[in-house]
């Protein structure tokens, strides 16, 4: 290919796409791209050992409905696939990328010039991004006589960007495929763990870690769990084509620990939060999570009458110590607000945060304090604001963790934690429908489930 040529088509497809460009960059932009696009035809996209091969694949693609293009170069679209109609018949090749393949190696197997790789390249953004294929990706050609229609560069199984002529120029369209999800549903009985009795009725392990999560606040999953509990939910699964790809969310559960029952409705509010509540609109958190670090013993508990280890004092110990290995990250207990961070005598680094309520925590002898974390800094749940150390009077690594009620020291492991905010008012209503549906579905599919069972037994099931 002459490089003269390859300007001047430049020039011809570059002027519309660049024209928004001031003009004194555009000779450095010109520049740049046709550097870019030496390098796409000599670099392969991989080491070039593994040999090449293509699949050709012909689609039924035969539309004659009118081009429904619209002008602008560049537009996206979200939505399941719409395929764009192409104005006149074409046949479809279908290559799967191999390791060691380069963009020029492809398009002159398929007899297309450097100058339509080009026109594609130089089309927009996305066309830069054919510059990164990679192995197992798909190119998807239409081809009538011998002119590219139409490229489909599928990148994943949901993304794909479809290049398509439009005079000398490419114009493309992101598209997105969106999975159908369908909703599954399981239940069980425990006879060992949660754990081990959702994997045999074939609960994904990632859905049981989040269903002890939805019940953690209310139920000790480590410690509470009996034989003959018993769990059922609703969740999703995604599909595409026909095939699963994946689990989505758990929309709905219950769970009956020693007789006490639980249940759970997944709700997104009007604002696009999103949480699991009782069917009642309560929130399933707690305003405060009891432990505010991953500990490996609680090295002291609370206890106003303990002896001081280092001043052999008496000296009450309102707190609990939880000894971590140093390093391990400390957690906010709750939202609030910053009080206090930095040195004090017998806390070394320590944190003050204030909540509502008139409650604050303390966070003492870390071994440093989160960087941002300083007095009037709003902190969320769970977000980490220190490290486990032994600053100030410590025998070993731990969070010393203080909670106060009205300045009155309260046991962290005792104290019963206020719940989160429950759903406003204007959500109840919206709220109702969801959770109707949903529990409804979840009774129904139980007790089919129920049925089935009895009925697959070797007794005379009775319906
Ligand atoms: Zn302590």
């Amino acid at each position: 290919m002459a490089l003269g040529s390859m300007i001047s088509h430049h020039g011809s497809t570059m002027r519309q796409t660049l024209k928004a460009f001031p003009k004194r960059h555009l000779l450095l932009v010109v520049g740049l791209v046709v550097v870019v696009f030496l390098l796409l035809i000599v670099l392969p996209s991989e080491p070039a050992s593994a040999k090449r091969s293509e699949t050709p694949l012909t689609i039924d693609a035969l539309a004659t409905l009118p081009n429904t293009l619209n002008n602008s170069l560049t537009h996206s679209i979200v939505s399941d696939i719409q395929d764009k109609t192409l104005s006149i018949p074409v046949h479809w090749k279908k290559i799967t990328i191999k390791s060691g393949d380069t963009l020029s190696d492809i398009f002159s197997r398929q007899n297309l010039s450097a100058n339509t790789l080009h026109a594609l390249v130089s089309s927009s953004q996305e066309g830069r991004s054919l510059a990164s294929i990679l192995p197992e990706q798909s190119l998807e050609f239409a081809l009538s006589e011998g002119e590219l229609q139409q490229l489909r560069y599928v990148r994943t199984r949901l993304e794909s960007l479809h290049f398509t002529r439009n005079g000398n120029l490419y114009e493309v369209e992101k598209v997105i495929r969106k999975p159908e999800t369908r909703h599954n549903h399981v239940t069980g009985i425990i006879t060992d763990s949660l754990f081990l009795s959702a994997n045999r009725v074939g609960l994904p392990d990632k859905l049981t870690m989040e269903l002890a999560s939805i019940f953690g606040w209310d139920i000790d999953f480590a410690l509470d769990i009996r034989a003959n509990d018993s769990f059922n939910l609703t969740y999703e699964e995604k599909f595409l084509d026909g095939q699963s790809i994946g689990y989505g969310n758990i929309l709905a559960a219950k769970f009956i620990n020693r007789g006490e029952t639980f249940q759970a409705v997944r709700y997104t509010d009007t604002e696009g939060h999103t949480d699991y509540y009782s069917p009642e609109g309560e929130s399933l958190r707690k305003s405060f999570i009891r432990t505010p670090v991953d500990f490996t013993r609680i090295s002291s508990g609370f206890n106003p009458d303990r002896k001081h280890p280092i001043f052999k004092t008496n000296r009450p110990h309102r707190a609990v110590d939880y000894a971590a290995p140093t390093g391990t990250p400390i957690k906010a207990s709750g939202d609030g607000v910053i009080h206090f961070a930095g040195k004090q005598h017998g806390y070394g680094n320590v944190v003050y945060m204030n909540h509502p309520n008139n409650i604050t925590t303390v966070y003492a002898h870390m071994r440093n304090i989160q960087t941002g974390i300083r007095k009037g800094t709003k902190v969320k749940q769970g977000q980490i604001i220190g490290y486990v150390g032994t600053t100030g009077y410590a025998t070993g690594p731990h969070l010393h963790y203080e909670f106060r009620v009205n300045g009155v020291h309260r046991n962290p492991l005792k104290v019963k934690l206020p719940d989160a905010k429950p759903l406003p008012q204007s959500e109840i209503a919206p709220f109702n429908r969801i959770t109707r549906v949903m529990l409804t579905e979840l009774e129904t599919r139980q007790n089919h489930t129920l049925l089935a069972s009895k009925s697959g037994d070797d007794s005379d099931a009775t319906r």
